[in-house]
């Protein structure tokens, strides 16, 4: 009994050792789980639980778009650092703004600014190329740039997290409960899980990340 004393603690500690800290995110590996943000837009934004609807050529969201009147204020969901910012309208995403976060996750922002409008009309001031942001920095403009051309000014806004495989296979979460916790509101699983025959949907937090390619981007 003794040495079981002796023992167990040993065992709890080589447990955790085991366990992590592989990756700051790998415990909340549910993809529809909230997570820790500030709400990105002006609170009387108009969202739905979108991340599972079709997009043109066989796309799905992975996504949550928050409508708005053109010009509202975008703010970062959390502090880090700005790691894509294209000068000129990029694709589907158009003016956009990706953001590592503190927490390891990339938060995505699309569609700032008026489509064929100014750079500097859809990114905020001081907002630069691997600079920093902080939590609630305002960061740029909700618009219609991008593939939003032409239908409702929304920001398109998206989770990558490499610790959470989404329905599809791909490592996103559902911003939409996160969205709801930031505003204090109940949150909904029924999100749908598809059936996932991909190798990395079994492999859990361990996945491997690849790349996604810039052309895609938006919707
Ligand atoms: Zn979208």
């Amino acid at each position: 009994m003794l040495l079981f004393r002796r023992i167990l603690p040993l065992f709890v500690a080589l447990c955790v050792v085991a366990a992590g800290p592989v990756a700051p995110v790998a415990a909340a590996g549910d993809y529809r789980t909230a997570v820790r943000i500030y709400f990105p837009t002006v609170k009387t934004a108009r969202y739905s639980n979108d991340f599972a609807n079709a997009r043109s050529g066989g796309r799905v969201h992975g996504a949550t778009d928050l409508f708005a009147a053109a010009g509202s204020p975008v703010y970062a969901a959390r502090g880090g650092t700005v790691i894509w910012l294209p000068r000129e309208e990029s694709g589907n995403a158009g003016f956009a703004i990706q953001i590592r976060g503190d927490d390891g996750r990339v938060y995505a922002y699309y569609h700032l600014g008026r489509h064929g409008g100014r750079y500097r009309k859809a990114i905020a001031e001081g907002v630069t190329l691997f600079g920093q942001v902080s939590r609630g920095q305002l960061i740029g403009r909700l618009g219609d740039s991008g593939n939003a051309a032409g239908g409702a000014p929304h920001l398109h806004f998206e989770i990558q997290d490499d610790g959470v495989v989404d329905s599809y296979g791909t490592n996103r979460r559902n911003p939409y409960n996160s969205l709801r916790k930031a505003q204090g509101l109940a949150q909904d699983m029924n999100q749908p899980i598809a059936a996932v025959t991909t190798k990395r949907s079994r492999s859990s937090s361990s996945a491997t990340v690849v790349p996604r390619s810039r052309s895609g981007r938006g919707g």
